[in-house]
């Protein structure tokens, strides 16, 4: 039975990203270990690309987000505040005659052990009932390796920022509504890894935590919280937003950072989450898909996507579970709040007070407060209004770099088949990365290696660049050969010095052939302005 076409384009990235340098399997020499992934020479700066972009939108390029570079053990009473402790955790099912382990959610998915081509279901053995599985890494920290010692890795980078978050606000001299970004590793020991680097064990996270005032804050100061305007951008952000706009505006300024990296609208999804799906504390999570070719099919037989991100809005509840558990404050005073309040009439002061109180209420509760507790500590939080006091709210954007990096090998990659005079089939890849994600920008080429003048005109060219982005230096082979070359690493642009660079036509002294390699146009550009032409296109 022919492969679907889907899987021939997966087996076709996978095997490019071996022979390239993208990807390689971990521990390959030692027959691998499931999940985990290493990135080779291209895919190190695909990799490097993509983070330094992100970091440059999220903060750089802001003044209202700073980063945050946090480690990887942190104190275990974390994430037994975070939740993930207790219900982190995948639903999981053994099958007793093929002995292949699944989550019980994704069992229609799932090749069989067995028989690798069919799906669990047809295994038709018997599954044990699902038993909670919990996915994160444990360590000991210390020489004793005993219950006091266990530590975890994180599964997340975003607890840490709302575990520094007073840190942070203290010393960096920003005011709600503000950000706090971090890169980095995370850890889950999923329970089924598969389609490739898409759910590994070891994975890099990008993640923004923006704390907004709660909307009732947001009334006492501006008189009303704005309304969300049609579907699409709402613009700079605004004194009367509330968290349905910061989240409306989170949602499309993450698409609109990757259509920056040339993934296209068309190419993405987006799944709202319903009631059922939303963890209790969240008011609404937004992900962002990509038509991954693995991915499920709707009913017109269109690709629906799979998650590269998701965008939360996760009400106060992550800075008031630290609050509660690690016993430190974790409110922020606001002046504006308290200058506000003290002019509002009393009913309207009342009316605030008396939502606020039950939000609180509602959170104290959950969390398996008694009524009586959760009654006095929602007055006082409540209370606190009057007084400038609040606990931020938050609107998370959390994506994944490794599924970024799958995304744009996908939407980058395209072959090609010819069958020269002599009947040799020949396939060319071309990766029709942006500029900006390209791991190589410019391939410089002198057209032979053996014209000392040539090569040192090369060099120069090469050095002048280097400073400024990465270049790749080759002169081994035909031009058609290095040009096939660079297209399979996906280096957009290449640079040729020939004898017109070194004057043999005169009016040509000191320019180079630019190569484009989505059409293989061909310009002449002078040297001298080879930086100007091609910084603003990578940047
Ligand atoms: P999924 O439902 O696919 O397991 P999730 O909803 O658990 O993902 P989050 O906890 O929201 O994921 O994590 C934020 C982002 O981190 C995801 O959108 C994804 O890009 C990335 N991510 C999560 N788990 C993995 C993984 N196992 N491998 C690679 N990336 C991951």
């Amino acid at each position: 039975m022919a492969e679907p076409k889907e899987n021939v384009l997966m087996e076709k990235i996978v095997s490019l990203c071996k022979r390239r340098g993208f990807i390689y399997q971990s521990s390959e020499i030692y027959g691998g270990i499931n999940g985990f992934w290493d990135y080779g020479p291209l895919g190190a700066e695909l990799k490097r690309n993509v983070k330094e972009l992100w970091w440059n939108t999220m903060t750089r390029l802001r003044d209202d987000v700073v980063g945050l570079e946090a480690t990887i053990i942190m104190a275990p009473a974390i994430w037994k505040a975070s939740g993930h402790v207790d219900t982190f955790s995948d639903p999981m099912i053994d099958c007793k005659t093929c002995k292949g382990r699944f989550r019980a959610d994704q069992t229609d998915e799932i090749a069989c052990p067995q028989k690798p081509s069919k799906c669990v279901n047809e295994c038709h053995g018997e599954k044990t009932a699902p038993r909670a599985f919990n996915l994160m890494f444990q360590t000991y920290v210390g020489p004793l390796q005993d219950d006091s010692a266990v530590a975890y890795l994180r599964p997340e980078t975003a607890q840490a920022i709302f575990a520094q978050f007073k840190n942070v606000l203290e010393t960096s001299r920003q005011k709600v509504p503000f950000g706090i970004a971090q890169v980095g590793k995370a850890f889950r020991n999923e329970v089924t890894p598969r389609n490739f680097t898409f759910r590994s064990r070891e994975f890099e996270q990008m993640e923004l935590e923006f704390f907004i005032k709660p909307d009732e804050v947001i009334e006492a100061i501006s008189g009303s919280v704005a309304t969300v305007p049609d579907p699409g951008h709402p613009g700079e952000p605004q004194p009367n937003w509330g968290w349905q706009a910061w989240h409306q505006y989170w949602v499309e300024e993450r698409v609109a950072f990757y259509e920056r990296i040339g993934l296209s609208r068309h190419t993405l999804g987006f799944h709202v989450q319903t009631p059922e799906e939303l963890a209790h504390y969240a008011r609404a999570t937004t992900d962002i898909l990509f038509k991954f070719p693995f991915s499920k099919r709707d009913g017109q037989g269109e690709l629906k996507g799979e998650e590269l991100e998701g965008i939360a809005a996760r009400s106060d509840f992550d800075l008031s579970q630290h609050q509660r558990c690690s016993g430190k404050p974790m409110g922020v005073f606001d002046d504006e709040l308290r200058t506000a309040w003290g002019k509002l009439p009393k009913e309207k002061q009342d009316d605030l007070w008396r939502r606020y109180c039950e939000n609180r209420k509602k959170y104290l509760t959950k969390t398996g407060v008694t009524d009586e507790a959760a009654t006095k500590q929602a007055t006082e939080d409540a209370n606190g209004l009057a007084k400038g006091q609040y606990i931020p709210h938050v609107i998370e954007p959390s994506a994944g770099v490794d599924r970024l990096i799958l995304a744009l090998l996908t939407n980058a990659y395209s072959d090609a088949t010819k069958t020269d005079e002599k009947g040799k089939v020949e396939t060319t890849v071309v990766l029709k990365f942006h500029p900006r994600v390209a791991p190589i920008k410019v391939g410089v080429m002198p057209l032979l290696k053996n014209k000392p003048e040539l090569v040192t005109k090369a060099h120069e060219v090469r050095d002048l660049l280097r400073p400024w982005m990465n270049v790749f230096y080759d002169d081994g082979g035909s031009i058609g050969r290095r040009y096939a070359r660079q297209d399979e690493a996906g280096t957009p642009f290449c640079l040729t010095i020939d004898f017109d660079t070194l004057g043999e036509k005169p009016e040509l002294l000191n320019t180079v052939t630019l190569r484009h390699r989505d059409d293989g146009r061909q310009e002449r550009l002078a040297i001298g302005d080879l930086l100007t032409w091609l910084l603003p296109k990578i940047r």
